[in-house]
């Protein structure tokens, strides 16, 4: 059985090309495992790649916001719930080709939270993962990271995903070609040095001396994200130049024993 990537992330961290670069690396691997990919935004204007299935092609985001006079996200969220509807025909033809295909690529809306915080997204996302082997990859802007703030807002992100889908979970810390993730994999190793980090940015008292509120608010919260960390993996990439990207491919077969091991009992269960 192929096995389905959802690939999520903040608009310009990095998704398309990501999924662009994961395209060409599965082409060129030996022996070649040209994947399966569906776009699900109707609002990109130019793909790098070429999808196998493409929402522009059943909806047409344009004349949905003309007919039912929305703005753009309203569009992109109704052309995504109209698409969702004719989702079981989607799967059928993925399952059509499951014997030759190895990788599923989902390619999700440019704006995170029309994915992640729609009934449509919920509906895909379970709707795929009863089907086939699934993980999410959760890709980073990680030049953007290194500012404990953004980084912490990231991994809250990321952690109301995990909790949500309850899928197997890859951070990708995507343009590593700009910026290193090694800082990232410490911070998420030892709370401590993300502690320290965060203190060196900002001032940590308020005029009396006492810590900060967003000060003590962040330092609880890395307690939270220290268990949240332990529950998934995290690979450095960059889709600019496919470094990294055998990596992400070990974590997605990692990801695939997990589904197995994790996933698919407690889906038998609530079955
Ligand atoms: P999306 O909005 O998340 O789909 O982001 P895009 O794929 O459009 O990328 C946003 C910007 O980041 C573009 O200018 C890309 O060229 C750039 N970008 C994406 N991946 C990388 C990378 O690995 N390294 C570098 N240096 N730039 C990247």
């Amino acid at each position: 059985k192929p096995v389905c990537v959802i690939a999520i992330g903040m608009a310009g961290s990095g998704k398309s090309t990501f999924v662009q670069r994961l395209n060409a690396h599965l082409h060129s691997s030996s022996p070649p495992a040209p994947p399966y990919i569906l776009n699900l935004d109707p609002a990109v204007t130019n793909l790098a790649y070429e999808p196998n299935i493409d929402i522009r092609d059943t909806v047409d985001y344009h004349e949905v916001m003309k007919q039912y006079n929305l703005g753009p996200n309203g569009g992109i969220l109704t052309a995504l719930n109209l698409f969702t509807t004719k989702f079981d025909q989607v799967l059928d033809l993925v399952e059509k080709r499951a014997e030759n295909i190895d990788y599923v690529v989902i390619d999700t809306p440019g704006q995170i939270e029309i994915f992640t915080w729609s009934a449509s997204g919920a509906i895909i996302t379970d709707a795929v993962a009863s089907s086939l082997p699934t993980v999410i990859a959760y890709i980073v802007d990680t030049p953007r990271a290194v500012a404990p703030a953004t980084f912490m807002s990231n991994m809250l992100y990321a952690c109301s995903i995990l909790y949500k889908t309850k899928l197997p979970f890859i951070v990708v810390f995507n343009k590593t070609d700009v910026q290193p993730h090694a800082f990232a994999l410490e911070w998420m190793r030892d709370f401590e040095v993300f502690q320290e980090a965060l203190a060196s940015h900002q001032s940590t008292t308020d005029d009396d001396g006492a810590p900060t509120y967003m000060n003590s608010l962040m330092n609880s919260m890395s307690l939270v994200l220290d268990e949240f960390y332990k529950h998934l993996k995290s690979v450095g990439v960059s889709s600019m130049t496919g470094d990294g990207f055998s990596d992400f491919l070990q974590a997605v077969e990692a990801s695939r024993e997990e589904y197995e091991r994790e996933y698919l009992p407690e889906l038998a269960r609530v079955r």
